[in-house]
């Protein structure tokens, strides 16, 4: 059942008619300016709701979910997982980066691992793919033992090697290398990747609405660089972006190719976009952020899901 679902996508994404049109489903709800709407596990604050939703916005389908998987770094918060997001559009589920306890945080969120069409990988350091091996135990056990991890070319031999020992053997694993020049296919959607600054080579990844415009664009891990600002298109409705150490350790910052929590702010504040969502933290760039609270910037605990 699962293969041939499976199938059904790769065949549409092939003629790329469905892809584009769903996609383009996704951007018409940014155009109609739907605010995003985030729900924050356990307990949201207890609001009076003193009016009823309005009938329009009853009306307005949830195109892209958002989950928000792990919101920590290679050393996160106490309570964080490594870096993850989950996006779920209709019926298809992609995972960006899986650190470690994306599996747990999937079943928390009551994911079925089995719904996982791809997974992409951003770059080979560990803590963006170490929650693959737990992952693929658990698609075993579920009877449903097939996963397709897409990466770029500059990391697909080292990746392959890794999972080659990690990954367990009874596994059906399809490794995918991507080009530079191709847009990542994620089930009934797509984003473009870009060049980012870190220690190895690392791709972020823009998602596009209706016209092109940017609709959410994730970071993964990257320096401080001027050029990034060409990368990234202007105005995107969402930017996840790493905040991974906090203020004052610029220069560490520079050697290991990550942002203080000031970088992120000043970076994402030359992008100008709808929101910022702060991922890849540590538990000192994580207080930092929640001492100093700005108006637009989202501070996510693991299971937070945006709706855009
Ligand atoms: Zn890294």
């Amino acid at each position: 059942m699962r293969e041939s679902l499976k199938t059904l996508i790769i065949a549409k994404n092939k003629n790329g008619s469905r892809g584009r049109l769903a996609w383009h489903g996704a951007g018409l709800l940014s155009r109609w300016g739907s605010p995003a709407r985030v729900q924050i596990p356990p307990a949201a604050p207890f609001r009076v709701q003193t009016a009823p939703p309005t009938l329009s916005r009853l009306m307005v389908p949830v195109m892209l979910k958002v989950t928000i998987l792990g919101a920590g770094g290679s050393a996160p918060p106490p309570g964080y997982g490594g870096p993850s997001i989950l996006l779920n559009h209709r019926e298809n589920y992609a995972i960006v980066d899986c650190g470690e306890n994306c599996l747990s945080s999937m079943t928390l969120q009551g994911v079925d691992p089995c719904k996982i069409d791809y997974i992409y990988i951003s770059h080979v350091h560990i803590d963006h793919w170490a929650g693959l091996p737990s992952l693929g135990v658990k698609l075993i056990e579920r009877k449903c033992p097939y996963l397709t991890v897409i990466t770029h070319s500059d990391a697909y031999d080292e990746l392959r090697s890794y999972l080659s020992i990690f990954m367990p053997s009874t596994l059906n694993l399809e490794l995918k290398k991507l080009s530079l020049k191709e847009e990542l296919f994620l089930g009934s959607y797509s984003g473009k990747i870009f060049k980012v600054y870190h220690k190895v080579p690392t791709y972020g990844v823009i998602f596009l609405g209706e016209k092109g415009e940017p609709l959410l664009v994730y970071t993964s891990d990257t320096g401080y660089k001027k050029e990034l600002i060409d990368s990234i298109p202007k105005r995107p409705k969402a930017l996840f972006i790493e905040a991974t150490l906090p203020s004052g350790l610029e220069e560490i910052a520079e050697t290991t190719g990550h942002l203080t929590v000031t970088q992120a702010i000043r970076l994402a504040s030359l992008l100008d976009p709808s929101f910022i969502v702060t991922v890849h933290l540590s538990e000192s760039s994580l207080r930092e952020l929640l001492n100093k609270k700005r108006e637009n910037v989202i501070i996510p605990r693991d299971g937070m899901t945006i709706n855009l």
